[in-house]
């Protein structure tokens, strides 16, 4: 079994060295990760500017690109091989509810997915890597699982796996759940630069609107750590028809 593990937080980051060791014995891992935080760059490809490989002294490859790209070209040429898994994390923070659709850390796992290889997205709950040992813990015994149970054979899938931060005999089982919806975001922070311009700094994200139970931010809250199936179709299937009429109504309209 063959591994490929990304992450967005860089290839230094403590999460990605801990999943690196507690996967290393369970497959054939390789790492090609962004060398510098690349925190909610999502599903970002490097169009205009070269991207370059370097290999640290501890054999993970790291590239001056988003997450997807390091994925993108693991995938198209670097590696050589199609891995039977993409793993990305373990990223420091959450990765719930709306999170997903900025998220690094669940893009490099949707490029593998776009590619069609199962992908998991690991993510600790809160940052500071408390209890890092515990999530790397966990997410090996889940790729164990998957291994075992031969479901990399499968057609590809994307699961969503955020790991609340408490010691390991204070983890709860895994619960696959929907995303949550956080509220809009908190308001930009403006602060005025040495040369007088204002400059622009995006809020934090917002606190949990639907935390409900059946959503990530209740399992985990709980202390479960969740699993959530992503798909990557946007299409609202539920307004499809509501569409279809509207247009027709408004065209008909048009030629009266
Ligand atoms: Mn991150």
């Amino acid at each position: 079994m063959k591994i490929l593990l990304s992450n967005d937080d860089g290839y230094q980051a403590p999460g990605i060295v801990a999943l690196y060791e507690a996967l290393r014995d369970v497959a054939e891992v390789e790492v090609v990760a962004p060398e510098h935080n690349n925190s909610a760059k999502s599903n970002a490809l490097t169009l205009h500017s070269p991207l370059y490989v370097h290999r640290a002294a501890n054999g993970f490859r790291y590239v001056n690109g988003t997450p997807a790209d390091c994925v993108h070209i693991a995938l198209t040429g670097l590696l050589g091989y199609r891995p039977d898994l993409v793993v990305s994390g373990i990223n420091n923070g959450a990765n719930m509810g709306d999170d997903t659709i900025y998220s690094g850390t669940v893009g490099a796992a949707m490029e593998g997915y776009l590619f069609g290889i199962p992908a998991m997205a690991f993510s600790q709950t809160e940052k500071g890597w408390k209890h890092l040992d515990a999530a790397a813990a966990r997410a090996r015994e889940l790729v164990q699982q998957m291994l075992a149970h031969r479901l990399v054979d499968s057609k590809p899938w994307l699961l969503n796996v955020n790991i609340p931060c408490l010691p390991l005999d204070e983890l709860k089982p895994a619960k696959v759940c929907r995303l949550g919806r956080r509220h809009a975001a908190e308001a930009v922070i403006t602060q005025t630069s040495p040369r007088g311009e204002t400059m622009y700094w995006i809020g934090a994200a917002g606190p949990a609107l639907d935390e409900s139970e059946g959503t990530d931010f209740h399992a985990t809250a709980q202390g479960h750590v969740s699993v959530t199936p992503l798909k990557v179709d946007l299409s609202d299937h539920d307004m499809l028809g509501y569409w279809a009429q509207s247009m027709t109504r408004l065209s008909a309209r048009e030629r009266t």
